[in-house]
């Protein structure tokens, strides 16, 4: 599980996460939602390591990682815009997630097409990504990150990119793929009807502040301040 306690984020004057305290469960699908600039993606770097919050402690499996470099949090972290590799084939592109890992040559072959086979990319591996569309490119970058096979994948809109079917198919993908996984998932997203569709747990943010933090039936029946009633659309 992901623990965050009195985390504070300033950037100059500027706070833009409040203290905040967030239990994220061991394989829950945990979604944080809210509007843009409400502190979704700093909250998830600084789980991720790529930001230092300004204060409080950030424990991972029961290990105080506030001062672990990303590298050493086992977490895995799909951005937006997944950054693959335009000159490498599929198959460089998800061994490259092993890159500092010390696993050995003979072994990436083989977790790299369990991998592929996982995500369904196994007739794509001598591909260039140019040869992809959205959704296999997309799942690149999401091999790339379970090849290390992190116990915790912290996603921040990735599907944004998408057309809107292709996104409507990814996100039944993901719900199964974290199915299958059992891993936990901390997953960011603006939109409502995402949230509301693949999450476990909402965890709904307003100005660096926590205003609801729910199963989404419990948020939808029972909306703890009218900026959660407004947000899933039903009365104060
Ligand atoms: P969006 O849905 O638009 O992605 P978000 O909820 O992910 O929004 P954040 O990116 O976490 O929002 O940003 C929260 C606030 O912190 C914003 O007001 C943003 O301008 C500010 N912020 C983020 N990164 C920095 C930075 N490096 N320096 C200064 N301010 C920053
Ligand atoms: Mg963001």
């Amino acid at each position: 599980r992901v623990d965050l306690q009195s985390v504070v984020k300033t950037f100059g004057e500027r706070t833009v996460i409040e203290p905040i305290d967030l239990t994220v469960d061991e394989g829950s699908f945990t979604v944080l939602v809210g509007p843009s600039g409400c502190g979704k993606s700093t909250t998830l770097r600084m789980i991720a390591g790529l930001e230092q919050p300004t204060g409080g402690r950030i424990g991972i499996g029961g290990r105080d990682v506030t001062s672990l470099p990303p590298g050493e949090r086992g977490v895995a972290m799909v951005f937006q815009n997944y950054a693959i590799y335009p000159t490498m084939n599929v198959e460089r592109n998800i061994e490259y997630g092993l890159k500092n890992t010390g696993v050995a040559k003979a072994e990436r072959r083989e977790l790299v097409e369990e991998i592929a086979e996982t995500v369904g990319l196994t007739d794509h591996l001598r591909k260039s990504p140019d040869q992809l569309s959205g959704g296999e490119r997309q799942r690149v970058a999401l091999a790339r990150a379970m090849v290390r096979k992190p116990a915790v994948f912290l996603m921040d809109e990735p599907l944004s990119n998408l057309d809107a079917r292709l996104r409507q198919h990814m996100r039944a993908e993901l719900v199964d793929l974290h199915a299958r996984l059992g891993a936990t998932f901390i997953y960011v997203t603006h939109d409502q009807v995402e949230a509301m569709s693949m999450g476990s747990r909402i965890v709904l943010m307003d100005q660096g502040r926590i205003m609801q933090d729910a199963s989404p039936l419990e948020l939808y029946t029972r909306p703890a301040n009218t900026f959660a009633a407004r947000f899933i659309g039903s009365p104060p």
